[in-house]
């Protein structure tokens, strides 16, 4: 049995899997923002529950909108107050008694998909989600691609490279990161930085939704945002699949719906690649909010 635990800002999603990869249970409750003892009972209890319900005690894994510092064990986790500063993972043991896995709620999202029935025989799967933020996860042969500092796959926090810069020429913008920098790419690809961009074209503040459907009903300030933008991701995504070189590129979060990308990128990535590297397929995510849970649980798959 697999035990998930998506550890979110507001919510924990627990979720058991069976050795089929079948959800079994699925439990939510409030996340103690404020209270780390209570933090840990919380997710304590909910192991020692579902152990007695199944007779078993299940594997844990524990996906954060964060990450664990490789020296002492403690998580950079702005969104969790409670757990931030902490050894999370290492209380957690101490209570439960059994080992934990803990990672990134991105790359957890990346090896909910990579576990997809379909996507099993793929060697390398990228997940990117281009949500509030833009960031994304590298699971290769089954498993997560976590890196030195835990930072693998942080793409977001990747800066515009110089081909996006030319191309958006004279008018381009510097937006600052929440991180301290400039010109990452979570300001420009996130569905936040689709806004902030438009914004900073045409001087008018308007929704994501609001622009996809401007575009859609042929609006010309609309097509001609969605075309620059376009072209900024091709680029961009060029660069970061140079790096990876993934057999399958899997898009989450709120823009991934936005049918357009899955025509336009095969087309205009190439342009930007290596001469020898053809496009990976790029695919819409399946299990949308439920990635978190199983990416957590699939931690101690291999
Ligand atoms: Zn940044």
């Amino acid at each position: 049995m697999f035990y998930g635990f998506d550890v979110g800002g507001t919510k924990i999603e627990f979720g058991a899997f069976n050795d089929q990869l079948e959800r079994v249970a699925t439990e939510r409750v409030a996340t103690p923002t404020d209270d780390y003892q209570l933090l840990i009972s919380t997710i304590a209890e909910l192991v020692e529950k579902y152990d007695r319900k199944f007779g078993y005690k299940g594997s844990i894994g524990l996906g954060i909108p964060g990450m664990e510092y490789a020296d002492d064990q403690t998580v950079l986790t702005v969104n969790i107050p409670s757990a931030n500063g902490k050894p999370l993972r290492k209380d957690l043991e101490a209570r439960i008694g059994r080992q934990i896995k803990i990672e990134n709620d991105a790359n957890c999202f990346a090896l909910s998909e990579a576990w997809d029935k379909s996507l099993e025989e793929e060697e390398s799967v990228l997940g990117l989600i281009l949500g509030t933020g833009f960031g994304g996860g590298i699971v290769h042969d089954g498993k997560v691609l976590s890196g030195r500092n835990h930072v693998a796959g942080e793409v977001g926090h990747t800066r515009l490279p110089l081909d996006a810069w030319l191309f958006l020429g004279e008018n381009a913008p510097l937006f600052d990161c929440g991180c301290g920098k400039s010109g990452c790419l979570d300001n420009y690809l996130s569905g936040r930085g689709f806004e902030l961009l438009y914004t900073h074209y045409y001087g008018e503040e308007k929704k994501a939704i609001d622009i996809i459907s401007a575009y859609q009903s042929g609006e010309s300030k609309a097509a001609e945002h969605v075309e620059r933008f376009m072209e900024l991701l091709a680029i961009c995504l060029a660069n970061i699949f140079t790096a990876n070189d993934p057999h399958v590129v899997v898009l989450g979060g709120g823009l991934s719906n936005f049918e357009a990308i899955y025509q336009e990128m095969p087309k205009r990535i190439p342009n930007y690649l290596m001469s020898v590297a053809k496009c990976p397929k790029i695919m819409k995510a399946k299990y949308g909010d439920s990635g978190g849970v199983r990416g957590a649980a699939f931690l101690n798959i291999k």
